[in-house]
């Protein structure tokens, strides 16, 4: 199956020094902020493929990368074998720009208050030049909603027919590829079940690929075809949702699944995840997870785990995974 994404060694790092004048008077040094280190994936095409980790992980920042919203400080994306950042042909350039499309958290703020639906639905499909008779009533119909919509303004829908909106907007220019930021989070649990609902059906009609970023597990394990596991910008676990939520080899998975409710798990005591994400200008040496990690070793402090395949599909960046 080919690759629709490539991810190779990407790197983006964030100057927060304080500025030029402040740094000289109060003799203070620059300070780097390392987002994402060394993250490399692959994603196949019509498959979904989630970035989990905390806030702070590095997580939205990728997606971001992807997308183009954001060059990397090192490494490369290739978006259908395209590297946007580096290739040259205009051509080119726009139509993998245009099989691109991203889906916020927030369907409040990502939605023109004083627009009508029918035209943030059109949006994208103007801008690239493409016929929009009847589109914006045949995607509000597709995601469930009315074509008669088309005259509201957001102001008058639910937060989940918001999204609904997002995805129908998403989908308008004939998108290979939608990364969605944590799309649900900002909705209640029985609307996000069924958004997500919409986003797998939609999924298989129109042959997507999705990069689904989310801070929640349990959002991502029936949807998902691989997870990858991010801790402070690094990818540290990387397999299939059945491998994963089976037998987590990582032991920040291991505390990320312990924390997460279950539905076999009623009345279960629900531990969260323990410590705090370190403070990513000044990262913990070695395994960046071992003032947090339950059975670190001395070695843990001193040297950094490399991401390794550990069985068929898995890759553990953990010295004691098997
Ligand atoms: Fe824990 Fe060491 Fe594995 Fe890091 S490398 S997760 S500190 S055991």
């Amino acid at each position: 199956m080919a690759f629709i994404v490539s991810v190779r060694s990407l790197t983006r790092v964030f100057d927060v020094s304080k500025p030029w004048l402040n740094r000289v008077i109060e003799r203070l040094p620059k300070r780097k902020l390392t987002a994402v280190s060394d993250v490399s994936f692959e994603i196949e095409e019509n498959t979904v493929y989630a970035l989990v980790g905390e806030s702070g992980s590095g997580k939205s920042t990728i997606g971001k990368m992807v997308v183009g919203l954001l060059p990397p400080s090192e490494g490369e994306v290739e978006i259908e074998g395209v590297n946007l950042a580096t290739e040259t042909d205009a051509d080119k350039i726009d139509t993998v720009r245009s099989d691109i499309q991203m889906i916020f958290q927030d369907p409040y703020a990502s939605l023109n208050p004083r627009w009508k639906v029918g035209n943030i639905i059109e949006e994208p499909a103007v801008a690239n030049g493409d016929a929009t008779d009847g589109l914006a009533e045949r995607l509000l119909e597709q995601v469930g909603l009315s074509a008669s919509d088309v005259n509201k303004f957001p102001h008058e829908f639910s937060g989940g027919q918001r999204q609904r909106i997002c995805v129908a907007r998403a989908l308008a220019s004939e998108p290979n590829l939608i990364v969605c930021d944590e799309p649900t989070s900002a909705l209640d649990v029985s609307v996000q079940a069924q958004v997500l609902n919409l986003m797998s059906d939609l999924k298989d009609e129109f042959g997507l690929t999705y990069l689904f970023i989310s801070h929640d597990l349990t959002v991502i394990q029936h949807m998902a075809d691989k997870i990858g596991v991010l801790y402070l910008g690094r990818l540290v676990e990387e397999a299939s949702p059945d491998a994963l939520f089976d037998s987590p080899k990582h032991p920040y998975t291991q505390m990320l699944l312990e924390a997460a409710p279950r539905m076999d798990g009623f009345g279960r005591e629900v531990e969260p995840p323990e410590g705090e994400i370190p403070d990513p200008i000044n990262p913990p040496t070695g395994c960046a997870f071992h003032p947090r990690c339950p059975i670190a070793v001395e070695c843990c402090a001193k040297e950094r785990p490399v991401l390794e395949t550990k069985g068929a599909g898995r890759r553990v960046a953990c010295f004691l995974a098997e």
